[in-house]
């Protein structure tokens, strides 16, 4: 029991001067909680003897875990570009500087400047996207996800849509198309096989409760052998023709021309609004290269009845989503994409990325590591089986216990082969002298 009269007093332990200067309500708590920790532990005699040291040491701990910022910056050697886990695209300064000024004070978010009477957040980007991509309107919202979601309860609940059994897709994190059509309320009608789908079979499934053909892209599975699918075109005619809405989900289609490695195998957002679909969605943080959110395009009055559903509010994008996405498109209609991070990084080629690599081993110790050719995803959801070739610093030595190493140090790579590998391909030029830094440190 003597023990227990040694458990600090509250008050007197918070008085010590390794707490000035913190948050005492927060402080209070944890300590009240971690000393009645203690006496439970010592009448269960868990514990046999009390340091005033560990104590306050620990209720430290516990304050700064409980307050340190949990978001921190990292160092991408995946070699994967878009990667979600990781936060897909990063954005460039200088766009980021032009959206500070917005984001920072007030602004005519939903303000009309004629009138100055209440004015549409929805207009702010919406002329320059129907600029870059020819289109009679646009809505933007806060991912794909979302989009696909506002697009099918606001046009076909009740009803049902068409899709082919080869397209019903999970997309990472649990975002599964024949979910999401339930519960938008929509009746999902699966027609074809998982290999084949003919536009025979759209067109003999259409029924008096059809309200729209859908098709999503594969994105992150590819299929070969025996395969047929509906092109794009004949489905938009099929639509056309039968009076219903035709929706393609594309995912993370292009906009901007890329290496050719990439457009062979990915779906130009352009040539596809060409065919003038019903509606197309897409993310803006996949190949667009810009900020997370779920940009709708297409015609003008199914948009209007999209904006006319309540669930819009729930799906609405923040002003900074705003002005960071506006910046991209204006980097795009400019002519000037060499703003966005997400090019510049799929646009160096090999050898660049070999001297990359060739001078970032110069500032290592001899035999540490090698440079080997390599090849990477792009990832986020797209080119499925694309893989592009890359460059990376093959650090010696046990490869779990390196980029566990690494990972703690702020540098995440991956393991292939057992070698541990910093794939130089997903770093931005910036960012490569902290790198090299890190690496002198950590090898
Ligand atoms: C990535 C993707 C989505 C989800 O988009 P988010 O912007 O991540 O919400 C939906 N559909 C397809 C085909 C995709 O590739």
């Amino acid at each position: 029991m003597n023990l227990l009269q040694k458990l600090p007093k509250i008050d007197k332990l918070l008085s010590m001067s390794c707490f000035e200067g913190l948050n005492v309500e927060l402080l209070t708590s944890i300590a009240r909680a971690y000393v009645d920790e203690l006496r439970s532990d010592i009448l269960s005699n868990k514990i046999t003897s009390l340091d005033e040291n560990a104590i306050t040491d620990e209720i430290l701990r516990i304050y700064k875990e409980k307050t340190s910022s949990s978001l921190q910056p990292l160092i991408n050697a995946t070699g994967v570009i878009i990667h979600t886990n990781l936060g897909r695209c990063p954005l460039s300064e200088e766009i980021f500087e032009k959206a500070k000024k917005i984001s920072c004070g007030y602004s005519n978010l939903e303000f009309d400047m004629k009138s100055g009477k209440r004015g549409e957040r929805y207009e702010h980007v919406r002329k320059q996207l129907c600029a870059l991509l020819d289109v009679e309107d646009v809505l933007v919202v806060n991912n794909n996800a979302s989009a696909v979601f506002l697009v099918l309860n606001s046009l076909a609940k009740g009803k049902n849509a068409i899709v082919s059994r080869g397209e019903l897709v999970e997309i990472g994190g649990n975002f599964r198309i024949p979910d999401v059509m339930r519960q938008s309320g929509v009746k999902l009608k699966e027609v074809g096989t998982t290999n084949k789908t003919k536009l025979s079979d759209y067109e003999n499934s259409i029924g008096k409760k059809t309200a729209l053909l859908m098709k999503v892209h594969r994105s992150n599975f590819s299929q070969s052998g025996f395969t047929q699918t509906t092109s794009y075109e004949e489905l938009i005619a099929l639509a056309k023709k039968k009076d219903l809405i035709d929706y393609i989900d594309v995912g993370g289609a292009y906009v901007e021309s890329l290496p050719k490695s990439i457009s062979d195998v990915e779906l130009d957002l352009k040539q596809i609004l060409k065919l003038k679909p019903s509606l197309v969605s897409f993310s803006g943080d996949k190949l667009l290269g810009s900020v997370q959110c779920g940009i709708i395009v297409g015609k003008k009055k199914l948009i209007k009845k999209l904006k006319q559903n309540q669930l819009l509010r729930m799906l609405r994008v923040d002003k900074i989503t705003l002005c960071l996405l506006e910046e991209t498109i204006k980097a795009y209609l400019e002519g000037k994409t060499e703003l966005l991070p997400l090019f510049e990084l799929l646009r160096r080629d090999e050898e660049k990325l070999k001297q990359i690599c060739l001078d970032v081993q110069k500032l290592l110790p001899k035999n540490s590591c090698e440079v080997v050719k390599t090849s990477s995803f792009v990832g986020g959801g797209t080119m499925p089986d694309k893989l592009l070739p890359s460059y990376a610093l093959y650090i010696k030595g046990d490869a779990k216990t390196l980029q566990e190493k690494f990972r703690k140090a702020g540098i995440i790579g991956r393991i292939d082969k057992e070698r541990f590998l910093c794939d130089v391909k997903s770093i931005q030029e910036k960012e490569l002298a902290e790198f090299s830094e890190k690496l002198k440190e950590l090898v």
